[in-house]
């Protein structure tokens, strides 16, 4: 392999919202790869809390000045997309072994779909395992502290969208 070649990882998902988490797999991604691009999934059966647009900007704001971060959307297939953007490996983070069942069905199918096409999983730090997008929502929404889960500007966000009023 050519030193001049650059490999390019795709990580993909839907963070809504972004985590602690998803920084610390993009953060070792860059380690690993010379270019990284976070894929934000559109997924028309679910009803996010962040439209497409804040998630991506949510995951810039989080690497500012980063020249080999890219951050795109995605609807429809990831493995024919990552393989037109040339990427060798898509990247995903493993919090629990329970995520490993489905995301082991994932990689076959999308190297089936794109052979040679890798996916290179990242065991989270266990002190950051049991953080999800959904349940740091479900608990800012109930009013607990997040603070410690979610970049600032991921809190901020997170305070204006999930303010109501007070029961009259
Ligand atoms: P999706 O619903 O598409 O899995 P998510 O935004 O929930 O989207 O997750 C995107 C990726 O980030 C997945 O690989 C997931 O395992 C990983 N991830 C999510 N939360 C964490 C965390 N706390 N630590 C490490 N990886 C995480």
């Amino acid at each position: 392999m050519s030193p001049a070649v650059s490999r390019l990882a795709i990580f993909p998902g839907s963070f809504d919202p972004l985590t602690l988490g998803h920084v610390a797999i993009i953060a070792r991604g860059l380690e690993l790869f010379d270019r990284l691009l976070v894929a934000v999934t559109i997924n028309l059966r679910k009803q996010p809390l962040f439209s497409v647009a804040e998630r991506m900007a949510m995951v810039r704001d989080a690497f500012p000045g980063e020249a080999r971060l890219e951050v795109d959307s995605l609807q429809g297939l990831l493995a024919p997309w990552a393989g037109a953007r040339g990427a060798v490996a898509i990247l995903r983070g493993l919090r629990a072994p329970s995520d490993f069942e489905y995301e082991l069905q994932m990689a076959q199918m999308n190297r089936h779909l794109q052979p040679g096409l890798d996916t290179v999983f990242l065991p989270t730090e266990a002190a950051g395992s049991y953080v999800s997008s959904s349940l740091v929502k479900e608990v800012a929404s109930l009013g607990g502290d997040v603070s410690s889960l979610v970049p600032a500007h991921v809190l901020e966000a997170l305070r204006a969208r999930l303010t109501v009023s007070p029961p009259r």
